[in-house]
This record gives C-alpha cells, sequence and structure tokens, in this order.
C-alpha cells in the first residue's frame, strides 16, 4: 500500500454529507444541510438558457465577467454606501467557499494566527491548517453567541495574521451589530490583520434588522475581503457560484492565486446572473420571505419540547433539546434520523473541542408542506 502522511490527520468527513446521507438512507424529513428544496426563479432559469443558447460556453474573463462585475459595484454601492472598482476589487468565484479558501491560501503563512469565532463553519478550519497556520478559536456563549471583544483583544499578538468573521452566523442565526462592528474597528486599530468577512447570509436578516457588512466600515472595509454566495441569495446553492471583493492591495494578491487554483468560474451561469440583477427586489425582498418561513416553522414546532430563541438571520434555526433527552447532539440527531425520520445537525461538531450544549440546527428553507411534516414529528418527541 502506498504510504503517505495525512496533510489534514484530523479531518474527517463534513458533517453535511453525513447526515445527507443518512437522511437520504432512512427517508428522513431533510432539515439538516442548508439548502431550499423548492424551485428558483422560472426567469432565472430562463437566462441561463439563454445563455447557454446564445453561446456563452467557453472560459469567462479570470476575474469573472466585466459586467456582472459592475452590477456587483452598483449593489454593494446602494446597500452599503461603499463603492468596490469592478477592475480591480471584485472577484467571481466558485461559491463562498473557494473565495474563502483561496484568501486563506492567498495570505496565511506557516505558523501565522487566525482567529476563528466557535461555533464556526466547517470549512475555515481545514484551509488555516493546510497552508501551515494555527487556528486561533474563541468559543461564544450557547444563549447569546455574543463576542466578547476584549478576549478578542487578548488573543491578538504579532503572529495573529486574520480574523474571521461571519454575519449572519450559521449555525446559530445570530448578527454582529453596529457595536460589534465598532468594536472590532477599535480593537484592530494599529494592526495588519487581514478580516476575512464571510456574508453569504447578507440578504436574510430579520425583525428589520439591517445587515452590518464590513463593507459599511470603512477602516474595516480597507483591510477585508467579504465573501458573497449567490446559491445562497437565489435558491440556487448547486450552481456554485460567489464573489469576494476587498481593497485593490488585497484583491491583486487573492487573484494571484484564483487565476491557478480555478482560473475563471462558471461562464453562462455569470451572463444570468448579471441580467437578473438588474431587477432588485430578487434580494430585497428575501429576508421577508424566510422571516415568514422561521415564523412558520416555529409555530409549527409550538407544542414541542424544543426551546429555542427566534433565528434573527439566516436560514438555520438553533433548537435546545435539554427537555426531551440528555443524550450527545451527534447520537440524538442520528437517531432522530433513524427512529423518527428527521434530520438535523448537531451544533457540537462546529463548537471549541465538540462541546456538546445538546443544540440541533434545523434548516428552514423548506417548502411549508416539508415544514408541516417536520412539525407534526418534532411535537411527538
Ligand atoms: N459560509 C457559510 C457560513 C455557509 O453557510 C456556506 C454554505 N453555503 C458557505 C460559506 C459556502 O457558500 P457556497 O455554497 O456559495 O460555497
Ligand atoms: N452551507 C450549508 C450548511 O451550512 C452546507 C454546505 C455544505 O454542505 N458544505 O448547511
Amino acid at each position: 500500500m502506498i504510504d503517505h502522511t495525512s496533510k489534514l490527520p484530523n479531518v474527517g468527513t463534513t458533517i453535511f454529507a453525513i447526515m445527507g446521507q443518512l437522511a437520504a438512507q432512512h427517508e428522513a424529513v431533510n432539515l439538516s444541510q442548508g439548502f431550499p428544496n423548492f424551485g428558483a426563479d422560472p426567469k432565472l432559469l430562463e437566462l441561463v438558457n439563454s445563455a447557454l443558447n446564445k453561446g456563452h460556453n467557453q472560459y469567462a474573463p479570470m476575474q469573472g465577467i466585466y459586467s456582472l462585475r459592475e452590477k456587483i459595484t452598483g449593489k454593494i454601492e446602494s446597500l452599503y454606501n461603499k463603492a468596490y472598482h469592478p477592475e480591480s476589487e471584485i472577484t467571481i468565484t466558485a461559491g463562498a467557499t473557494q473565495a474563502i479558501f483561496t484568501a486563506i491560501s492567498a495570505f496565511v503563512r506557516p505558523k501565522d494566527e487566525v482567529i476563528v469565532f466557535k461555533p464556526a463553519y466547517d470549512c475555515y478550519e481545514p484551509a488555516i491548517e493546510l497552508y501551515g497556520g494555527t487556528v486561533v478559536p474563541i468559543q461564544l456563549g450557547k444563549e447569546t453567541f455574543k463576542i466578547d471583544w476584549e478576549v478578542v483583544r487578548s488573543k491578538i499578538n504579532a503572529t495573529t495574521k486574520m480574523i474571521i468573521i461571519n454575519t449572519p452566523h450559521n449555525p446559530s442565526g445570530t448578527l454582529l451589530t453596529q457595536q460589534d462592528m465598532l468594536q472590532l474597528q477599535t480593537v484592530l486599530q494599529g494592526t495588519n490583520i487581514i478580516l476575512l468577512s464571510d456574508e453569504v447570509y447578507e440578504h436574510i436578516v430579520f425583525n428589520g434588522a439591517s445587515h452590518e457588512s464590513v463593507a459599511k466600515y470603512p477602516d474595516l472595509a480597507s483591510r477585508s475581503l467579504i465573501c458573497a454566495s449567490f446559491g445562497k441569495t437565489f435558491h440556487v446553492t448547486g450552481w456554485k457560484l460567489g464573489y469576494v471583493v476587498g481593497p485593490k492591495v488585497l484583491m491583486a494578491e487573492f487573484q494571484k492565486v484564483h487565476q491557478y487554483n480555478v482560473f475563471s468560474v462558471n461562464h453562462p451561469i455569470q451572463v444570468a446572473i448579471c441580467k437578473y440583477l438588474e431587477d432588485e427586489t430578487s434580494y430585497r425582498n428575501l429576508g421577508k420571505f424566510y422571516e415568514e418561513k422561521r415564523d412558520y416553522f416555529l409555530n409549527g414546532i409550538g407544542t414541542s419540547r424544543f426551546t429555542f430563541k427566534p433565528s434573527l438571520g439566516t436560514y438555520f434555526q438553533v433548537l435546545g433539546y435539554d427537555n426531551i433527552t440528555d443524550e450527545n447532539d451527534v447520537a440524538f440527531a442520528k437517531r432522530l434520523i433513524k427512529q423518527y425520520k428527521i434530520a438535523s445537525i448537531p451544533l457540537s461538531v462546529f463548537n471549541l473541542n465538540n462541546e456538546d450544549n445538546k443544540q440541533l440546527r434545523f434548516c428552514f428553507a423548506k417548502t411549508n408542506d416539508t415544514l408541516d411534516k417536520a412539525s407534526e414529528i418534532m411535537n411527538r418527541l
């Protein structure tokens, strides 16, 4: 047998693949992996069809098609009042995952420290480790998931290269506030720390709150790469199209890696999304759309023994199950699939040392019919 030493000895299969596969095997109602089970706008599908038929089927430019980059400039300017130059400050990527991986690989060197808030989305840490960086985890409290900025300050030293933030936050469904961003700005003053801001759920914010994009804060924006995902925004996670924006000095470095990592990404879909973005209502109404889904789901499980604070953003709801069992969350999530045919994601996999706080994450980006089936099961537990 070939002999090799793993570069990622502690990495197994992602929880999303594990729970998704188990859900399929047991024909469970699948609220585990985050994806909508309803279709995209037929207008968008028609635009893809037309782009294919018009022959946009060869390599796109390395940075992405210019017209789409221009649209992104306009979108960010109108939402957050910050102008990114389409020529030098935007790159279209194969989803946010590639944007995140490429950003980490472009900047993190061996022994560099990267601060990550736990629970954290699972693609950040393997990338940091692969490039020899050290993950500096900060665990957030299980109720509020608030960041204590004094703790962050205490973790910063000369080797801190990057901080990764994510708002709206997966898996907790919480948001960073204006106060958080101002504190972050103060903590980073006078440092050369790069901020990687994962904002894939930027349009999915509830209760009239605003999304606090890093782009709104000039001192933060000047040191940040911001990642976004059209998959999340347009109900097409399988298309894997996203983008990254940031100041020219960071983007030039990002593109040095991007050009050899993927070179360029899906051309006809870029053409279609560029046209689709002419109508802002598609993303401006998304928060309201998912807020109704959240409320439908929470009303549905009203008689269950799960405990919760309503999600403030994303399409995830965290539920506590202390009143149901004291089983470990991974074991309970697996049993829920096998015995009750309902799939979720256990939060411990995203926590520091896999801390088990008896919490599960449920995705409510589902048809009301699916949510009805889910709540019927959950109310029986
Ligand atoms: N970041 C977070 C927080 C996510 O939930 C996801 C999943 N969509 C991604 C990044 C990756 O996005 P994409 O599917 O566009 O690669
Ligand atoms: N973002 C999705 C989630 O959090 C999963 C994407 C993936 O499977 N990697 O559920």
